[in-house]
């Protein structure tokens, strides 16, 4: 009995050999220096933002090479596998604009390379699988959960490191014809990958961000097919397909790095060429004093959903990560303010590789300045979308008149140092919502009258200003010198020095005689541009709010 009658018993049915496959996904007709790198996330129903911030530096590596950017969906543990998880990925993908050239999804495949789902791989996977077996270097594993079990206290009672090697790799010893007998007798087992490495020997990887490591060579048989499904597990899974997709770059979170070494084996058992690794480094985040790694559970923001939903431009988010995936990137967007992200080349070499430090306070500032700087036109637009799903009453709001709304959002905008009030699309609302009557007067307004309180006076000075003084017709220069008439004229002083000095024989100052109107009108003590909110509220809509003091 040999090995290949070992692997044909396992695997009687398999339609082709290595070869074919070989064949069949020749190398890609690319140029020397282009990069292909994948997105292979589990579809678990939640898409983090460290595995955005991973699929940006594939796409970038990609597109900055004239190369290709794929996404494969490693479904393997179908156990964790939740419905309509790729959606979202593709989703998500597709709300940034960062699409990848090779996918599959909802029964479309697109790319020669595919099928990009890994469960439906299973076929190719066992072809490989057969040819280790046929090599010598993968075997029948019969061993229960309370051998491996009981393998382990042993192994922790002897201090020796844990896991299936050496004297403790037991189904290793036995005979072809004791494992061709187990397996005829229905024994379940697993397949084991057969390690020829010596944890003593010292070997060096190359990783892009980390550069050269020292590591322990691989000596752990891992399984690379599970009992039962006889799906293939992830180290065995990526190997065969990153080299039949020609992966050149893996990009990775450095949670994979510790097992970088058994990968390695395996793609040099196969003669295939190994990929270029870039671990990169966890998502950090500041919480007092100290830095911990961005969670699922405790933040958020870990999750790509809550900077949809909080209605963030796609573009802040990019610039956000830009900064923490290579530190150089905000001094060159500064020098090169009209230049995509794309346009910027990311080097592994210059991320971090002690954690990426994200920071919602300069997505913040990023994301203002990124909204300062739309036109109306681009923000009713998106503004508009994002109301769509998530604010319906601000959609109506905006859809009841578009050019009204555009005239709100315009104010200070479209300039040289445009006015920064929104952070998101979702504080719109919050910051224009005075400019409709509907909200208006929805509620009993709470005026923030500041110096002056008396109702009064207050009325005084309304009545006097909007009939004698204001007129919807005067340009900036011509309002401004009728209010600080008006101002005179009822007792305030338009000159602040002349203020200063003798504030006591005046009721306020032109400060205090504005913020009058400014109050009446929007109910606020700051707002944008004063003669630009009365312009466009307009006579009528002025009167009303006057007659409700
Ligand atoms: N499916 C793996 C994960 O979600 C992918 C790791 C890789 O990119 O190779 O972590």
């Amino acid at each position: 009995m040999t090995n290949k009658d070992l692997a044909n018993i396992i695997f009687p049915n398999l339609e082709h050999d290595v070869d074919y496959y070989e064949n069949k996904y020749p190398e890609r007709c690319l140029d020397k220096d282009a990069c292909v790198t994948r997105f292979a996330p589990s579809p678990t129903g939640y898409m983090h933002l460290g595995g955005f911030y991973q699929a940006l530096i594939d796409y970038n590596i990609a597109k900055n090479s004239n190369g290709v950017f794929f996404l494969r969906n490693e479904d393997t543990d179908q156990k964790r596998e939740v419905e309509n998880a790729v959606k979202l990925i593709m989703k998500t993908l597709n709300h940034y604009d960062i699409n990848p050239d090779e996918y599959e999804f909802e029964g479309n495949i697109v790319g020669n390379y595919g099928p990009y789902i890994q469960s439906k791989r299973k076929e190719i996977y066992h072809t490989y699988i057969k040819k280790l077996i046929e090599m010598g270097r993968a075997y029948p594993c019969f061993c229960t959960k309370e051998e491996l079990d009981e393998m382990r206290n042993l192994q922790e009672s002897r201090k020796k490191r844990t896991g299936y090697y050496g004297i403790y790799a037991k189904c290793r010893k036995l005979s072809i014809e004791e494992q061709i007998k187990k397996i005829n007798s229905g024994e379940p087992f697993v397949i084991r990958f057969k390690s020829n490495g010596d944890f003593d020997n010292k070997i060096v990887v190359d990783d892009e961000v980390k550069g050269k490591l020292f590591l322990s060579e691989n000596d752990i048989d891992d399984v690379i097919m599970k009992s039962g499904d006889m799906l293939p597990t992830y180290h065995f899974a990526h190997i065969v397909d990153d080299h039949l997709m020609h992966t050149t770059h893996v990009v990775r979170g450095e949670e994979w790095l510790p097992s970088v070494t058994k990968h390695i084996e395996m793609f040099d058992t196969f003669g295939f060429k190994r990929p270029k690794y870039v671990h990169t480094p966890l998502i950090i985040k500041k919480e007092g004093q100290t830095v911990r790694k961005i969670s699922k559970r405790k933040d958020p923001e870990a999750s790509m959903s809550y900077y949809e939903e909080k209605g963030y431009p796609t573009l802040a988010v990019i610039e956000a990560l830009m900064t923490i995936i290579n530190s150089n990137y905000e001094e060159w967007h500064a020098l090169n303010p009209d230049k995509s992200f794309i346009d910027f080349k990311v080097s592994p070499k210059k991320m971090s590789s002690s954690g990426a430090l994200f920071d919602l306070e300069k997505l913040n500032n990023i994301s203002r300045d990124i909204i300062s700087k739309m036109s109306k036109e681009e923000l009713l637009e998106k503004s508009m979308d994002w109301s769509s799903k998530y604010d319906r009453e601000l959609f109506d709001l905006i859809n009841s008149d578009k050019k009204y709304y555009m005239s709100v959002i315009n104010i200070e905008r479209e300039q040289k140092k445009p006015r920064k009030d929104y952070t998101t699309y979702k504080d719109i609302k919050n910051c224009i919502w005075y400019m409709y009557d509907k909200l208006f007067y929805s509620e009993q307004n709470n005026y923030e009258w500041q110096k002056i309180t008396d109702k009064e006076e207050i009325k005084k000075v309304l009545n006097t200003y909007f009939e004698k003084y204001y007129s919807e017709k005067d340009d900036k220069d011509t309002w401004f010198s009728k209010m600080k008439d008006a101002c005179d004229s009822l007792g305030y002083c338009s000159n602040m020095k002349e203020y200063k000095l003798n504030s006591d024989d005046y009721k306020g100052s032109i400060a205090d005689f504005s913020m009058i109107i400014r109050v009446a009108m929007t109910t606020k003590s700051t707002t944008p541009d004063l003669y630009e909110v009365l312009k466009i509220l307009g006579k009528d809509r002025i009167n009303k709010r006057v007659n409700a003091i």
